[in-house]
């Protein structure tokens, strides 16, 4: 029979970007695996047979398998669970081996390995008419928690390990998969298997994973080490095979899918294997991936293009030491917040408060109020007593995770959401819940103001362990601080964060600076403004008036509340209301922008004019 490829399939080619070259001199054990693949329904791709075949070599020298650790990475859903359970049945099954034959499964966490066994493993193996328990080959599938395991009637096993089991592990192993090692921010994985290997002289390690992030220290070593062998052109050691995303990958251009997803289909429905092996990913399967997830997230899973937005938590942990000082202290509004650790990581409950603001200097400064509480106990008190002591012109909480839980009784507590520009009503105290988008910018305006040497903080301990500790996952298409693979507890910094964006949101005017200064009227409020770009102010001066003015020198307008098109300070203005106020008319207060704004020209005018605000406005009118 003749294999006819469909139109399209020889214009897109799909190859490696890194891959260990096959010598086909050598022998290789990979066509055994392709059977078993066969056996589970799941017939080895092009791509899984190369990564196979050139895996299995076996060193003519030596009479052992030519490479000890095998590292494959592809993107996603391109069948590296068929690839590795079909290696570790064929080490299984196979007279190749001595047996019994122990191999082990590692995953990160011991919940995400149990479910893929679960899902899919497990089911595979029940699905196929020769491997299926009772059928002759395996004798059992033990799904206890905790001791998982699949049992051949050889006596050969395969073992779900964990990442704390394995490294209580003792006994040999022949064989062993670390699944996904793009999660493993140390070796203690590997260490723990290493002992169980070491003296088995043909056994193998292989490892497949998507790429990672800054934090994937194991995978980032072995992708180096397997570039630089395949460079090398070793012929051991280490087999290295890399499907992924060119440089400069542009995640919107579908058609450089081709090249890079050796699963995805470029006719369905696939044909293209002839009947002997289909193609398991389409199009719309990565449109809709595309559709959920973050970009970079994405970018790192389907693109196999590692996420480095992680290297802004070392920028930051870079500039922190540097901007310590004991003696910083807050002087005007001060924002208060608090983080909760989740319960999946290693310090649930962990409640951190923190106070953002600024000092006399406009100087950022964030610090914790009192040591990390171990639980969440007496929390609700506990805020509402500090907004009181510090009289806080705000209290923020994340809205997504464990601090979520607090909304409610906050509220209860005499807390109120309300948007900005408007007071809360009387009696309640100001409740920022902020959103991912929201809380993402809050991450990079606080790592904005560490590398610029903006900010200040006290040097205190859990502060900076948690600076230093700091991983990041994407959010809303930028970053935010992460509970996962962090070192230390992230609350402090969360914390801080968040006291910083609830400052920055309301503490403070936003920069204006076209204000110098403003004045009271009987009918009118004076604004003194200085040029802030060349040529005339199109529209400035008084409302109705409209008269050419020099751009370069500062100058004076009455400008009432309906002002004519003085740029950004009408938006401002407009907004404002003015009301009666002993005769004078006054900005209401809880105006924005414009009521802080003014009263800060007006905090400005009384006391010293600092640099850049207009001397004019210091005069009587
Ligand atoms: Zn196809």
């Amino acid at each position: 029979m003749t294999i006819t490829a469909p139109p399209g399939m020889l214009s897109r080619p799909c190859s490696p970007k890194w891959a260990t070259r096959r010598r086909p001199e050598r022998e290789s054990f990979g066509g055994e695996l392709a059977k078993i693949a066969v056996a589970l329904g799941q017939p080895f791709m092009p791509w899984q047979r190369d990564a196979a075949m050139v895996g299995c070599e076996i060193d003519d020298e030596t009479g052992l398998p030519a490479y000890r650790k095998v590292l494959i990475t592809v993107p996603r859903q391109q069948g590296k669970t068929t690839l590795y359970l079909s290696w570790q049945i064929s080490r299984c099954l196979s007279p190749r081996w001595a047996q019994p034959q122990r191999s082990a499964f590692t995953a990160q966490s011991g919940k995400d390995a149990r479910d893929k066994w679960m899902d899919e493993i497990f089911p595979l193996i029940r699905r196929s008419r020769a491997l299926k328990p009772g059928a002759g080959l395996v004798s059992r599938i033990y799904e206890g928690m905790g001791n998982e395991y699949i049992k051949f009637t050889n006596g050969s096993l395969i073992r779900l390990l964990s990442t704390s089991t394995s490294s209580g592990h003792s006994k040999t192993l022949h064989q062993a998969v670390l699944d996904e090692i793009w999660h493993d921010t140390d070796s203690r994985r590997e260490q723990g298997l290493g002992p169980s290997m070491l003296t088995i002289a043909d056994a193998q390690v292989l490892m497949c994973s998507t790429a990672g992030t800054d934090a994937s220290v194991v995978l980032d070593r072995y992708m180096e080490l397997g570039r630089a062998a395949v460079q090398a052109d070793s012929g051991n050691g280490i087999a290295y095979i890399e499907y992924s995303a060119p440089d400069g990958w542009d995640p919107l251009d579908e058609e450089s899918y081709y090249g890079f997803m050796p699963a995805l289909c470029p006719a369905p429905p696939c044909r293209c294997g002839g009947g002997k092996w289909r193609h398991t990913v389409t199009l719309d399967a990565i449109r809709s991936e595309r559709a959920s997830l973050e970009p970079p997230e994405f970018a790192r899973a389907y693109g196999n293009v590692p996420d480095r937005s992680g290297q802004r938590a070392s920028m930051m942990s870079g500039g922190w030491a540097a901007c310590a000082d004991p003696g910083s202290q807050l002087a005007g509004p001060v924002a208060l917040a608090f983080a909760v650790a989740p319960d999946e990581s290693p310090w649930p409950g962990a409640t951190s408060i923190a106070v953002a603001g600024r000092r006399a200097d406009g100087l950022g400064h964030g610090e914790l109020t009192e040591p990390v509480r171990p639980g969440t106990a007496g929390l609700v008190d506990r805020l509402a007593e500090l907004a009181d002591r510090h009289d806080a012109c705000v209290l923020v909480m994340n809205g997504a995770g464990a601090a979520a839980a607090f909304q409610k009784e906050l509220i209860e507590r005499g807390f109120a959401v309300v948007p900005p520009g408007k007071d809360p009503p009387p009696g309640k105290r100001r409740l920022q819940v902020v959103g991912a988008r929201e809380y993402a910018q809050g991450c990079g305006a606080l790592v904005q103001d560490v590398s610029n040497g903006r900010w200040r903080h006290l040097g205190q301990a859990p502060l900076d362990a948690a600076v230093a500790g700091a991983r990041t996952r994407p959010l809303a298409d930028a970053w935010a601080w992460s509970w996962r693979g962090a070192k230390a507890d992230t609350g402090p910094v969360e914390a801080v964060t968040l006291a910083r964006h609830g400052h920055a949101t309301f503490g403070v005017a936003p920069p204006a600076p076209f204000f110098g200064g403003w004045r009271l009227g009987r009918s009118h409020i004076d604004i003194c403004h200085r040029a802030h770009t060349p040529g005339p102010h199109r529209g400035a001066g008084p409302a109705g008036a409209s008269r050419p003015r020099a751009a370069d020198r500062d100058r004076r307008c009455p400008v009432r509340p309906r002002l004519g098109g003085i740029q950004d300070v009408r938006g401002d203005v407009a907004r404002a209301r003015l009301v009666q106020f002993r005769g004078y008319r006054r900005l209401a207060a809880g105006q924005g922008r414009a009521a802080s704004t003014l009263k800060r020209s007006r905090e400005a005018m009384s006391g010293r004019p600092g640099p850049g605000e207009c001397p004019r406005a210091a005069r009587p009118g």
